[in-house]
């Protein structure tokens, strides 16, 4: 079976053709720029990149640009739209309505469309992508597969806030989670990775990128994340604050003469590792490489994130009551040794030994605990698209 999974930002897609059954990727690429002049992104597998500008006034032509580049006579990796069996979409909230991946119906858009609120950069672009391949590909089923969905085991001690219980009852503020896809598909390779029972396992996922968040995972269901009701809450990120004192907005907001949306923008844009090095940069490797050459915010920048993400780690150990595995995933998590070694360094009390030289290895699922540590770290590649083109599989053979 051929499935297309995309993945539709407010002015990009990405996308890709995966055979499910051998689960190689035929092609993969993007779309950016949609809206403003737009730019095509194609690469079918053993083949060079091709980039185009082409217009594309809207996520529909831009679409239908993907569409012809994988029916292309000449590059294209299948030969008609007919090869295309079904479309996984990734859509990023699916409030309370949705605990799994489901198949697209119109009642199914009229519930993702009430969770727009929720994220209204995402869900509202996404829709657009499912209505375009609905518009493009008649017939093809098309399936949604939710950020949050993989949080919605979490207990109620672990999703409700301090606030008037007015709010989660009229307006469902808790936390959600994200990043969902990307944790449950790391904390079940994990499990069958290290030999762990599925059905007595505690797994700590740390999903570190340019947007991070960190979850505990029992017997496989997610009992606690680090993001909230919104992907702005828990770690310090590339350039979101993570965790602030909530005072801090009304007290910044006063000083510097903003308003909310001048708040929220900080928090959002010009925090995180990129605010607290001073401007240096939201990437771990200018960061480290500043350091390295003296930069002292650079290096406040890089203790901060490892700091905290030990202190999660620790507490979701003692929300667990205990941990068999602790991995590490996405852009920082796969490929930054230093930052896993820092994390580690404050967990010897847990009978964590790290292997120096697996922590140096890349690009595979790898133990770097010694053999006789008494947790088991791991670094796990994610694999997002591969666990959406799995759910849509399951969801329409
Ligand atoms: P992601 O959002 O998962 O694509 O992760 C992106 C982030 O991963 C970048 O902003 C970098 O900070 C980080 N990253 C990528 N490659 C490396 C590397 N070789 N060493 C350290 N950090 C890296």
């Amino acid at each position: 079976m051929n499935v297309l999974v995309i993945n539709c930002g407010s002015s990009s897609l990405k996308y890709q053709l995966i055979d499910s059954e051998s689960e190689a990727v035929l092609a993969k690429g993007l779309c950016e720029r949609i809206g403003i002049d737009g730019r095509l992104v194609y690469q079918k597998a053993g083949l060079d990149k091709e980039i185009t500008d082409a217009p594309m006034p809207s996520h529909k032509e831009a679409i239908q640009l993907v569409l012809d580049a994988l029916t292309n006579d000449k590059t294209g990796a299948i030969k008609s739209l007919k090869e295309v069996d079904a479309i996984g979409h990734r859509v990023v909230h699916g409030g309370e309505k949705f605990a799994s991946s489901a198949v697209i119906t119109d009642d199914m858009i009229k519930a993702i469309e009430e969770c727009n609120e929720l994220a209204p950069l995402h869900n509202p672009a996404n829709l657009i992508g499912i209505r375009v391949c609905q518009e493009l590909m008649p017939g093809v089923p098309n399936v949604a597969v939710f950020d949050t969905a993989f949080h919605q085991t979490m207990p109620p001690k672990a999703y409700l806030y301090g606030l008037p219980v007015e709010y989660y009852n009229k307006y469902k503020v808790r936390r959600y989670g994200f990043h969902g896809t990307s944790h449950s598909f790391v904390s079940k390779r994990a499990i069958e990775f290290l030999g762990l029972d599925k059905d007595n396992s505690k797994v700590i996922v740390c999903h570190l990128g340019n947007g991070s968040s960190i979850s505990a995972v029992v017997n496989g269901k997610c009992v606690d994340t680090t993001m909230g009701l919104t992907p702005l809450e828990g770690l310090i990120m590339g350039t979101r604050s993570g965790n602030i004192d909530p005072a801090i907005m009304e007290y910044v907001g006063k000083k510097e003469n903003l308003d909310l949306a001048g708040i929220m923008n900080v928090l959002n844009k010009k925090s995180g590792l990129l605010g607290l090095s001073g401007g240096v940069s939201s990437d771990m490797r200018d960061l480290e490489a500043a350091a390295e050459g003296g930069n002292q915010n650079a290096r406040n920048a890089l203790d901060v994130l490892a700091y905290q993400v030990t202190k999660f780690v620790g507490g979701y150990v003692a929300a667990m009551n205990g941990v068999d595995a602790i991995v590490f995933t996405a852009g920082i998590g796969e490929n930054d040794g230093n930052l896993r070694k820092a994390v580690v360094a404050n967990l010897g009390y847990l009978g964590i030994c790290l292997d120096e030289d697996a922590n140096k290895k890349r690009g595979e699922d790898i133990v770097i605990s010694t053999p006789d540590s008494k947790v088991k770290v791991a670094v796990i590649p994610t694999n997002e698209e591969l666990a959406i083109c799995r759910d849509t599989v399951a969801l329409v053979k």
